[in-house]
């Protein structure tokens, strides 16, 4: 099994690799913008010219997944990325321009370099490398090469809801984590709350009702609650829950500062660790807000257990590679939150890239580190799938 491992990780080639990530940065896939498909088009020919079989499922319309598979059968291992990336803001702002794909010293510079086509390049070399040590693997190999995460996860809910994560077993998900092994994600809630109130003329304010007064109290005592939480569940990996007011919205109009608004609107990004349940904290907060909650979208924080043979499997290859085994969480969500809440699978989020260089300007990633991933990726499924 370990003499597998080490034939599918030398049989990972450097400079396939690192061709394919400069591909892949080269092509914009921001939305909106271009979106996916150019991506998911150039890498769709690739892995058909290299033997795998692939097939596009749409997420939404003009924003395919991309699907590839090697091997057949039950209890295989997934490998997840997105192709999405976000926006590269004022190109004049970087360095290098950022769909180039630059290389200068080591790095590989452009938005999406990091986040997270470095860890799709390494995905993709690791499986072209086990298909070449291992040819057909016992269970099977399944790429997930999926659409906006940025945004709304349209891609990995579509991919779930079409049944394409059933049979297989675990999820490695490649996201910029400095190869760290991730087993939580927080849990994250976008709400919105209306409160009522009634027009009346800033002069007599006792003939209206005035909303803003009821949505700042509110405020105000989410501070308490959010004590309460943190001190409730404390998390070594994910760090302490929040309840941030991100809007905070009252006016009856520009310039009409002698009229009481009708509504005020107060909006929550909630990010929560395992142990906080997420209806009862909804409960929670109408009681505390007496007005009904609006939940634009739920995300519900998750962890994978320590001993599972996924994690086994991702430490011992590690190991193999002369890398140490650490353990991390991961402060937002993933399409690994939904791969493990909505899909139940056992779900490691570990990929090249420091985890505080996504979405900025003169985005890079260390080539060594994304071929080491791919080292560790493919002795991990050989591994896993032994
Ligand atoms: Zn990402």
């Amino acid at each position: 099994m370990v003499t597998e491992a080490l034939r599918a990780a030398e049989a990972v080639e450097e400079k396939e690799v690192v061709d394919l990530l400069q591909a892949l940065v080269r092509i914009p896939s921001h939305y909106p913008g271009p979106g996916e498909a150019g991506v998911v088009a150039y890498l769709e020919g690739y892995l058909k010219e290299r033997g795998l079989s692939v097939f596009l499922q749409e997420a939404a319309p003009g924003r395919p997944n991309l699907v590839a598979d090697l091997g057949e059968g039950e209890g295989g291992l997934l490998l997840e990325g997105h192709t999405d990336v976000v926006t590269p803001g004022d190109e004049a702002l970087w360095t290098y321009p950022p769909y180039a794909g630059v290389v200068e010293g080591g790095r590989l510079y452009g938005r999406g370099a990091c986040d997270m086509k470095g860890g799709l390049a390494a995905l993709v070399g690791a499986m072209l490398a086990v298909k070449r040590a291992l040819g057909r693997p016992k269970r099977p190999l399944r790429l997930a090469a999926l659409a906006d995460e940025e945004g709304m996860m349209l891609g990995v809910k579509a991919f779930l809801k079409a049944g394409l994560a059933q049979g297989f077993r675990g999820a490695l998900v490649a996201e910029p984590e400095e190869m760290e092994m991730c087993l939580w994600q927080k849990g994250a809630l976008r709400i919105r709350l209306l409160f009522p109130g009634r027009m009346a003329h800033g002069a007599m304010p006792y003939a209206g009702d005035n909303p803003i007064p009821k949505a700042a109290r509110f405020v105000v005592a989410l501070r308490e609650l959010e004590a309460r939480l943190q001190e409730a569940h404390p998390h070594p990996y994910l760090g302490p829950t929040y309840l941030t007011p991100t809007r905070f919205l009252a006016s009856a109009g520009e310039g009409q500062l002698n009229v009481i608004p009708a509504q005020a609107e107060v909006a929550l990004d909630v990010r929560t660790v395992p142990g906080v349940d997420h209806p009862s904290l909804l409960k929670e907060l109408e009681a505390l807000a007496g007005v009904g909650v609006e939940v634009l979208e739920d995300r519900p924080p998750v962890e994978t257990p320590r001993e599972d043979p996924l994690v086994q499997a991702a430490e011992e290859a590690l190991r193999l590679l002369g890398l140490p085994a650490r353990l991390g969480g991961v402060p937002g969500a993933t399409d690994g939150t939904f791969l493990r809440a909505w899909g139940g699978l056992p779900v490691v989020v570990m990929g090249p890239g420091r985890k505080t260089l996504p979405h900025q300007v003169d985005e890079w990633v260390d080539l060594e580190e994304v071929v080491l991933a791919a080292r560790v990726y493919a002795a991990l499924a050989a591994l896993y799938l032994a």
